[in-house]
């Protein structure tokens, strides 16, 4: 190869710089919208084929664009947004790099067609792999109307790095769910291989566009906050802490209307939390952030996903005490959330943790639901003492001689409702509850899935909703969720109804199940293999069915839980990869007391 430098024609430059800002459709998609919301547009409507793969069209009506400044759209560094660089400072519009245009029609085949509302005549424009085969007058409407297709036809590596039709078209709609959650007064209609998949018709402020998208379930869960710090305000929503979710995904943050990414801001939400809902589980939030633009640069991504804040200390400070502030003058609703403000006080006995007797039959309890592992320790319990009430059994048991053990080691109790505590030959043991009975629960639906998992109809099927982009997800995996037991079926362009469930895991809350399966296929990992998203619904079932932590366990269910414990493969892990036991050797521990 030649080392000599050489200038690259403008073709290979527009591809490259494709490759920072049109990397899937989704890009696409939010490019486009973008700059229709820029143009003034107050009616947007989008059109997906095969998840935007084979194609996307939108239109705005939008201000148009005159017949001489067409050519000028393609060019780079082409924009009527900025004219000078101060001016990146104070824009309020999404685009201002002139940039978006010229790298997807490097990639890709466009024709527009656009017509200012004052002009009697439109323009047409047709470009191939960057160059423009023509411009024409042309009958239109008022507004623009881009298509796109071919879709990195002349960049085959970029092609391969798509995903399936349904995780492309789940990530159009989330970049469009992202801009209708910003932009009320703009309405939203989106139609998927033909059929309507989205709409938000025109809403009347922020919070009735927040529910039409966010779905019924968070806006009955939900919290307004509204605050201002010198010349910063935050307003926006936030969940409840019984409404929560298995991933950080669904905290919204917008700055200046513009959708954002920031850890920071994220850690600020996630502390106000902190001591309200169990650890690894996330809350919901819908924020917005408005500050002046020179306060916020938002020239860092080319996608322009992240900004940096000039005084980011008092964002966060702003942030998390507002949310803070907020969620302590909430409610706590009765019922058997699983957050508590205050520590649960101990219950010697086990009553507040079973349920009685009678609420489950032979046929309703799961393998190794929790009834089942009462029913297990009580039939074995019942044979020696079978006129006793359940909660002097209890009390026998525990002063019984007979020991809890797991592999040898002697359970001397429970540390912080939370961690089982053994003395071992080698050490000091702790057992993470939940993480233990995750692994458990996770290897039997493994090993029941092989087979198939039986499943059971709900006496009322219960319709869950979602976002539009997790219904497009779940509409891959509904034979396999089958094969597990959970039967849903597509209901609408927001919804799935769960009809059925695995028969051995009665005790969980089809909706929060759902939630979770939904966020785990959201889930952006590098190469998901088919085979890696199914063990992450086995994993969401564990998680949900699974004891959790901050909870009292009665001697029975320690020895159950040791049991069964014994006898899982992977005993080490939960499914997450955290450590499902610790321990420290004598040594150790002689060590620390300076003994050695
Ligand atoms: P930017 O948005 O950063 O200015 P783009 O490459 O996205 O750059 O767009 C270039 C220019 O094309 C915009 O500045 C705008 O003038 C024009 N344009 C693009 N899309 C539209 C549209 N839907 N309606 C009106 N003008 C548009
Ligand atoms: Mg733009």
């Amino acid at each position: 190869m030649s080392k000599r430098i050489v200038v690259l024609s403008e073709e290979i430059a527009n591809k490259i710089a494709a490759g920072e800002v049109v990397e899937r459709p989704a890009s696409i998609v939010k490019e486009l919208v973008e700059n229709s919301i820029d143009a003034g547009a107050t009616d947007i409507s989008v059109e997906l084929e095969k998840g935007g793969c084979q194609s996307i069209k939108v239109i705005d009506n939008g201000e148009g664009i005159e017949r001489e400044d067409v050519a000028l759209v393609f060019e780079r560094h082409a924009t009527s947004k900025i004219r000078n660089f101060e001016d990146i400072y104070k824009v309020a519009s999404f685009g201002f790099r002139g940039e978006a245009m010229p790298s997807i029609a490097s990639i890709a085949r466009v024709e527009l067609l656009t017509r200012r509302r004052d002009n009697l005549a439109g323009t047409k424009a047709i470009l191939r792999a960057g160059s423009i085969q023509e411009i024409a007058p042309a009958g239109c409407p008022a507004g623009t109307q881009i298509l796109i297709t071919d879709i990195f036809a002349n960049v085959p590596a970029r092609r391969k790095f798509l995903k399936t039709e349904a995780t492309e078209q789940g990530l159009c709609l989330d970049a469009i769910t992202r801009l209708a959650l910003a932009h009320p007064e703009v309405r939203f209609k989106v139609k998927v291989n033909g059929r309507d998949a989205f709409s938000a018709p025109e809403a009347r402020d922020s919070s009735e566009r927040i529910a039409m998208v966010m779905g019924e379930d968070f806006s009955n869960h939900c919290v307004l906050i509204n605050a201002q710090k010198e010349n910063v305000s935050l307003t926006g929503f936030i969940s409840r802490p019984e409404f929560t979710k298995s991933n950080s995904k669904s905290i919204y943050l917008f700055v200046n209307k513009r959708f954002v990414r920031d850890n920071s801001v994220t850690h600020a939400v996630l502390s106000a939390y902190r001591q309200i809902i169990e650890a690894r589980r996330y809350p919901a939030a819908v924020l917005f952030l408005d500050l002046p633009p020179e306060d916020v640069d938002v020239n860092v991504h080319p996608a322009k996903m992240e900004v940096r804040f000039k005084d980011s200390r008092g964002i966060y400070d702003l942030v998390s005490k507002t949310i803070a502030q907020n969620l302590s003058g909430v409610e706590l609703a009765s019922g058997n959330f699983v957050y508590r403000l205050k520590p649960r006080e101990k219950t010697t006995t086990s009553s507040g943790f079973w349920r009685p007797k009678e609420s489950f039959t032979r046929e309703s309890a799961g393998l190794f639901s929790r009834q089942n592992l009462q029913r297990a320790i009580s039939d074995d319990l019942l044979t020696r003492s079978v006129n006793q009430s359940d909660a002097d059994v209890v009390t026998d048991y525990a002063r019984s001689e007979k020991k809890i053990t797991f592999t040898n080691s002697r359970y001397l109790g429970q540390f912080a409702d939370t961690y089982l505590v053994f003395a071992g030959e080698n050490g000091l043991v702790l057992i993470d509850q939940h993480a233990a009975h995750e692994r458990i629960i996770l290897e039997r639906l493994k090993k029941t899935a092989a087979q198939r998992i039986i499943s059971q109809p709900l006496l009322m099927p219960e319709v869950v909703s979602l976002s539009p982009g997790q219904v497009a997800l779940f509409s891959g995996y509904i034979d396999f969720l089958r094969e597990i037991g959970l039967e849903v079926e597509i209901f609408g362009r927001d919804a799935i109804v769960v009809k059925a469930f695995p028969a051995m895991l009665p005790q969980i809350q089809p909706r929060e199940l759902i939630s979770d399966i939904a966020d785990q296929l959201g889930e952006q990992t590098s190469m998901p293999s088919l085979q890696e998203k199914k063990e992450k619904i086995l994993a969401a079932l564990a998680c949900r069915a699974a004891i959790k932590a901050n909870h009292v366990l009665s001697g029975e269910e320690v020895a159950a839980l040791c049991r069964d414990l014994e006898e899982t493969p992977f005993n080490l892990t939960c499914p997450h990869g955290r450590p499902i036991s610790i321990s420290f050797s004598l040594s150790e521990i002689e060590r620390l007391f300076k003994r050695k």
